[in-house]
C-alpha cells in the first residue's frame, strides 16, 4: 500500500486538508451528492444555505420546501425527505441536540455504528463525515475508489461495500487516509476508467494485477462502434 501510495503521489501530489468540522454540513453535502456531479450537488447545497438560517431551520421546514431548494441536484424528492429525517433523527438520539461534534470523542468503531444507525446514512456517508469534517481515522470507498481498488487487487471481486470498507482502512497506513482516498478517485476519473481504462498510459500498470486485461474487450467495443 506504501509503493502504491508514493506512485500516485509522483502523479497526483499529496492532497491534504484540514478537516473543517462542521459535521452536519458534510452529512447534508453527502447526501446531496448521490447520483449527480460535484457541480450541481454544490448549487444544491448553497440554495439550500441561502434558504434556511440554520440546520434548526432546516430540520423544521416541510419537506417540499426542502425539495425546492434542492432541486438542482436532482431526486430532490428523496432526498429532501432524507435530509429532514436524518436531522430529526440526530435530534432525537444523539443527546446533545442537533449536533455531531461530539463524535470526535468517540472511538471510530462507535462513531462509525452511530452514523450508521442514522437513516439512509451508510459506510461511504459516514466515512466523508469522519475524515472529511472531524479530521478521524476512515476511508470513503465511492464507485471510483472501489473500481479502482478492485483492480489493483485491494478488494474480493464483487465484495460488498461494507467489506471494501473494512479492508481499505486495515490496508492504509495511519495519517495517509485524505491521500488514498484522493489519489484513488482522481485516478478513476483520469485514467482507470469504468469502460475504457487506460492501461497503457498508467503509473501504476507494473503493480496491476488488471494491467491489459481490458484491451481485447476495448478492441472489440471500438470495432463495434466503427460498424
Ligand atoms: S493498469 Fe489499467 S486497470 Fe490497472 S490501475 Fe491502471 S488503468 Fe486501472
Amino acid at each position: 500500500m506504501r509503493a502504491l501510495r508514493d506512485r500516485l503521489r509522483l502523479v497526483y501530489g499529496a492532497p491534504g486538508a484540514e478537516s473543517h468540522g462542521h459535521p452536519i454540513a458534510e452529512l447534508v453535502l453527502t447526501v446531496l451528492s448521490q447520483s449527480t456531479n460535484d457541480r450541481n450537488r454544490d448549487v444544491a447545497y448553497f440554495r439550500l444555505r441561502d434558504r434556511f438560517a440554520d440546520w434548526q431551520a432546516v430540520r423544521e421546514a416541510p419537506v417540499d420546501e426542502i425539495e425546492e431548494a434542492i432541486r438542482p441536484g436532482g431526486i430532490s424528492k428523496v432526498k429532501s425527505a432524507r435530509i429532514k429525517s436524518i436531522l430529526l433523527a440526530v435530534t432525537d438520539t444523539s443527546g446533545h441536540g442537533l449536533a455531531l461534534d461530539w463524535l470526535a470523542q468517540r472511538s471510530v468503531p462507535e462513531a462509525q455504528d452511530y452514523l450508521t444507525s442514522l437513516p439512509g446514512v451508510g459506510r461511504k456517508t459516514a466515512a466523508c463525515v469522519l475524515l472529511f469534517a472531524l479530521g478521524m481515522r476512515d476511508v470513503p470507498v465511492d464507485t471510483h475508489v472501489s473500481r479502482v481498488g478492485t483492480r489493483l487487487g485491494l478488494f474480493r471481486p464483487r465484495a460488498p461495500f461494507d467489506e471494501m470498507h473494512d479492508e481499505m482502512l486495515a490496508l492504509t497506513p495511519r495519517g495517509a487516509e485524505l491521500e488514498l482516498h484522493m489519489n484513488l478517485l482522481r485516478h478513476g476519473r483520469r485514467t482507470c476508467h469504468a469502460r475504457r481504462p487506460e492501461c497503457g498510459d498508467c503509473a501504476l500498470a507494473r503493480m496491476c494485477p488488471s494491467a491489459h486485461t481490458f484491451e481485447g474487450a476495448t478492441r472489440r467495443a471500438a470495432g463495434a462502434g466503427g460498424r
